[in-house]
């Protein structure tokens, strides 16, 4: 099969990674790729969100199987493109259409969702311009801390908690009235505060049955024992060592059931991939955000522990017969731990050299942030590699992932050396 993974990061490095395992794999591009991408397929240079510039691509190259990575061409349509269009039509797209879609692209959506289908989730009311004095008077009955959500897409940067009823009142203006994230803040979405444990849980879906994948749980400050500023992550690990049976049986039957039943309920047809974003508020798990794809750099930890055909599944998902596909997972722990240029997630230069990638030999090196350029592999992006190891327990994972870390060098190089260590 002739597959096309649409992104560039850590995540498509590890899609590529696992396709490239499958007998049942003929040719591998990747749109636009990194400069590790190449080592598993071929680069193909088209922007995520050219559609154009993709179907054409898809045409020529006889291209059975197209994987998005990225939620932007999920939320601007790229499935329903390739629908709507009677030459591409049969060319499955995993990754949900526009609608589906909506469950990351608007907070509002996914959480009407979840209340019509009892999916446990924060207690919520969003508000609008036509609302705001009401949303005002709504602030002061509530508890503090509380949570304010720009309803699309900021970039990770739209999710406000407020200490206090003044900050909460002078942010709720600031995002309705003065439009501080835009179009996105048009909406917001009031939430109570959960105190918890955060982790997610992945589900690949043919919109009737589903697989669960790894749970897994990703690091997002920049600084060791979790302070400093939100990147968009520092590392990972899966499993998830207080994701027991009994917890994970509960996201099963409170969540996950009721999402794709609530999918097939309202009529959203949905191929593709569902990150829950969960909490563990003492062992009961709600749900903070669904993402409808997966999770940076949760996959380079997820991915290597499955041991089926990934591409087996993928077409089960295509077919729509993914309940007769087999899948099995390793009980090994994965660590990965991110490799970022100095000065991110603020202000950070590219273009440094990156050596001695050839010395890791015990981890697998997922490149993100990286480009070819004049026969050397320079640093392109905020967040360069990923360095994922597999061993026996999540403290052996976490040495060598660590060492393994340390081996790569490019100047101003940095990464955090405590993934994983406040759970062990
Ligand atoms: P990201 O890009 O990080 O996925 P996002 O913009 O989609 O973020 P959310 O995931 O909904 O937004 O929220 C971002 C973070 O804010 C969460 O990872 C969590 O740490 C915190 N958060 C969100 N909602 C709540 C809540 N109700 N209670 C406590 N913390 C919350």
């Amino acid at each position: 099969m002739n597959i096309l993974i649409i992104g560039s990061g850590g995540r498509e490095s590890a899609f590529a990674y696992k396709l490239s395992k499958s007998p049942r794999l003929d040719q591998l591009f990747i749109a636009p790729g990194n400069a590790g991408t190449g080592a598993y397929g071929q680069n193909v240079n088209i922007k995520v969100t050219d559609f154009e510039a993709i179907a054409s691509f898809v045409l020529e190259n006889a291209i059975q199987m197209v994987l998005v990575g990225p939620e932007e061409p999920l939320v601007k349509g790229i499935h329903d493109y390739f629908l709507n269009r009677e030459d591409l039509k049969n060319i499955p797209v995993i990754g949900p259409q526009q609608e589906g879609a909506q469950l990351e692209g608007s907070k509002d959506f996914s959480k009407q969702f979840m209340d019509r289908h009892g999916v446990p989730t924060a207690a919520s009311r969003s508000f609008d311009a036509d609302s705001l004095a009401e949303g005002l008077v709504y602030l002061e009955s509530q508890k503090l801390p509380i949570v304010l959500k720009a309803d699309g897409l900021a970039a990770g940067k739209g999710v406000l908690i407020c200490e206090t009823l003044e900050d909460a009142k002078a942010e709720l203006k600031a995002m309705i009235a003065d439009s501080k994230f835009g179009e996105a803040s048009r909406v917001v979405v009031v939430e109570e505060f959960l105190k918890g444990i955060e982790l997610s849980v992945f589900v690949l879906t043919d919109g009737n049955s589903y697989k669960v994948l790894p749970s897994a749980k990703d690091y997002k400050r920049i600084g060791e024992g979790d302070t400093g500023l939100n990147t968009g992550g520092m590392g990972s690990i899966s499993p998830v060592p207080f994701a027991d049976e009994t917890f994970l049986n509960k996201v099963e039957e409170r969540i996950i059931k009721p999402t794709v039943e609530g999918l097939k309920k309202d009529g959203i047809p949905y191929k593709g991939f569902i990150f829950i974003g969960l909490m563990n508020v003492d062992g009961e798990p709600y749900v903070i955000e669904y993402n409808v794809r997966m999770g940076d750099p949760e996959t380079e930890s997820v991915l290597p522990r499955i041991e089926s055909d990934l591409l087996d599944l993928l077409e089960g998902v295509a077919q729509g017969n993914l309940d007769q596909r087999s899948y099995t997972v390793s009980p090994k722990t994965a660590v990965t731990v991110m490799l970022v240029a100095g000065g991110y997630p603020g202000a950070y230069e590219s273009g440094k050299e990156i050596a001695n990638i050839e010395n890791v030999k015990e981890s697998i090196v997922f490149q993100a942030g990286t480009k070819e350029q004049d026969g050397k592999v320079v640093t392109a992006g905020g967040r360069v590699i990923a360095v994922t190891t597999l061993q026996d327990s999540l403290f052996e994972a976490l040495q060598q992932a660590t060492a393994d870390a340390g081996r790569i060098y490019f100047e101003g190089k940095y990464f955090r050396r405590d993934i994983g260590f406040d759970l062990i």
